[in-house]
């Protein structure tokens, strides 16, 4: 367990203390990524003998292969410098309502609007890691509709509203950790992609009786339906984490942003929303920058536009 002032800063005053410079923030990343020893990227040797090439530079003695610790990490390639983008996830921790652009582009002078959010979209993907940390054993799922100031009818199909398909385990009491994602339809194989991208298998899915949901007991789940209009209860009794993380998640967007956020906005926000509410014990900001830290260099590049086509494409 990474130790406050020890492995992460406390305060605002020593973080910068702790990366006046480049240097300072490539030798922090080195030490988050390589805690347990280098490991080539190419090779896959781990806790391998390098040798310094240049400064920041390792070559692995096994494959001769050069990397930096930023190499294959959403931290590579940009002419940002990491001081900024380090404040950046300081800045985005330590929000307790969530960031925009236009503040992040404010507080820490970033050139221009685009470069702000470049970097949010980028640390997005450092939040959510795909793959990781399935949620498991009794998971809720189901769909609610995001945005849009015309009210709603309710129910499928609300038009000019976004769906957000949402997965919350259930601790008894309260929930457990969340998932989203923001989908063009409410399909069967929309909806089984969610779960399964989503939850481990073997777990207890729950879900109403939506036809959507139908294949999910085909992928090694075991699918507990309730069928709303038979049981007589309303959904949010039957469903009750699933449907407070979703009026959670509209009472922050409309909170934070006033409930004006495009599509490809709202990607976002539901992975900020997601990383902060599966962290909402943690009792240390500092941590969450670790963390956030730790899942950036876990987070594959990409090009704002590549990300931008991938998740339309999603
Ligand atoms: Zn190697």
């Amino acid at each position: 367990m990474p130790r406050a002032g020890v492995d992460y800063p406390r305060t605002f005053q020593e973080l910068l203390s702790w990366f006046p410079d480049e240097q300072a923030c490539l030798a922090y990343l080195e030490r988050v990524r390589w805690r347990d020893g280098f490991i080539c990227p190419r090779c896959g040797t781990v806790g391998g003998v390098w040798w310094a090439v240049r400064r920041g530079l390792r070559k692995c003695t096994v494959c001769h292969h050069e990397t930096s610790v930023t190499a294959g990490t959403i931290f590579h390639g940009s002419r940002l410098p990491l001081t900024s983008r380090f404040a950046a996830i300081w800045y985005v921790v330590n929000q307790k309502n969530g960031v925009s652009a236009l503040g992040l582009q404010h507080v820490l002078e970033f050139g221009s609007y685009q470069t702000a959010w470049a970097w949010l979209h980028k640390l997005s993907r450092a939040m959510v890691l795909p793959g990781r940390e399935l949620l498991q054993d009794a998971v809720e799922v189901d769909e609610t509709y995001v945005g849009g100031v015309r009210p709603g009818t309710g129910g499928r199909g609300a038009a000019g509203k976004a769906i957000v398909v949402i997965a919350a385990e259930d601790r008894g009491e309260a929930a457990g950790r969340v998932r989203m994602r923001r989908v063009p339809d409410v399909s069967k194989p929309t909806l089984t992609d969610f779960v399964l991208d989503n939850v481990a298998r073997g777990s207890e899915v729950h879900t109403d009786g939506w036809q959507g949901y139908d294949d999910i007991g085909k992928y090694r789940f075991s699918h507990v339906v309730t069928n709303l209009s038979a049981s007589g209860d309303p959904a949010h009794v039957v469903m009750p984490h699933v449907h407070l993380v979703a009026s959670l998640l509209k009472r922050w967007l409309l909170g934070t942003h006033q409930g004006a956020v495009t599509h490809d906005q709202l990607d976002y926000y539901l992975d900020e929303f997601t990383f902060r509410f599966n962290r909402r014990r943690s009792r240390h900001r500092g941590l969450l920058f670790y963390r956030l830290i730790e899942g950036a260099l876990a987070a594959d590049p990409a090009p704002y536009t590549t990300l931008l086509a991938q998740r339309r494409a999603a």
